[in-house]
């Protein structure tokens, strides 16, 4: 009967241009996808599933020898636990984001009545669905500017049976929110300039959406202002904004929430140690 193992141990040898235990970690990835086998499954050499249809394993390492991401070859991710599709039209949910999303639930899971959220910029939606399924009185609502996007926010948001509202907007031009007040208003904008996107590896800039990402060099703060800005007239006098921010414009993004009125500013580190999100209040 066929097992794991050796299957596992073919795939890290056949995946090649990447650290080993990057290797490793995506024959587990694929292993698990593919056959819904666990690490601990793979290392104690369980059998293979006997009724699996094998996929085409050349062809997937053929594309991840390409530097696609894994993400894209098996089409999803995980973020804080739950299952997202994903493609090249939004960009692949970071881990960094989960730390964000795990302190607005923080904030917000003890409130009794509803909480008013809006998602700026919620690409696959990851960060929308995630406060819809944990926050038990949320009310959610995810804006994007990509028609993709939006389709691709709200086939998660379906296949997550969270209650999302999905609406195009763009935050550098809102129209029709007049008289919308929100108690909590987050975002994962554009932050990488276009002089640090050289440096970024080939899997990012090759297959991950530039629309998502990238901000000119002469404004790089363009979509936090237009964030805070928005904030001042829409967000509810105790409600807090929430944004994921470019680690050397930690003191810069702060000032921009101070310039606007916000009092209680905090900037957060992320598990490197950089300046990663913002949390601000009146
Ligand atoms: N942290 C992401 C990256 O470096 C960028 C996310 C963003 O621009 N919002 O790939």
């Amino acid at each position: 009967m066929a097992t794991a193992k050796p299957l596992y141990q073919q795939l890290t040898q056949q995946i090649k241009g990447y650290p080993p235990e990057e290797a490793r970690e995506m024959a587990f990835m694929l292993l698990d996808h593919y056959f819904g086998l666990r690490k601990t499954d793979v290392l104690t050499d369980k059998p293979l599933p006997p009724n699996r249809t094998e996929p085409d394993w050349s062809q997937i390492v053929n594309r991840l020898n390409r530097q696609e991401p894994i993400q894209h070859v098996i089409g999803t991710t995980i973020f804080c636990g739950l299952e997202f599709e994903v493609s090249p039209d939004v960009l692949i949910p970071r881990p960094e984001t989960e730390d964000l999303v795990r302190l607005i639930m923080h904030d917000f899971t003890e409130r009794t009545d509803s909480v008013k959220i809006l998602d700026i910029g919620t690409g696959s939606g990851c960060i929308a669905v995630t406060l819809a399924r944990f926050i038990p009185q949320a009310d959610v609502m995810g804006w994007d500017v990509s028609d993709e996007a939006l389709a691709m926010a709200r086939r998660n948001a379906d296949q997550l049976n969270a209650d999302v509202t999905f609406e195009k907007q763009d935050i550098l031009n809102v129209t029709d929110a007049e008289l919308r007040k929100f108690d909590c208003v987050v975002s994962n904008p554009p932050y990488v300039t276009r002089s640090e996107a050289a440096a970024m590896d080939r899997n990012v800039l090759d297959y991950e959406p530039g629309l998502a990402l990238f901000v000119d060099d002469n404004d790089p703060l363009v979509f936090y202002k237009a964030v805070a800005d928005f904030c001042t007239r829409h967000l509810t006098k105790d409600g807090a904004c929430y944004v994921e921010i470019n680690e050397r414009f930690g003191e810069a993004t702060r000032q921009v929430f101070e310039e606007r009125g916000f009092r209680q500013i905090q900037v957060y580190k992320d598990i490197h140690g950089k300046d990663r999100s913002i949390r601000a209040t009146f």
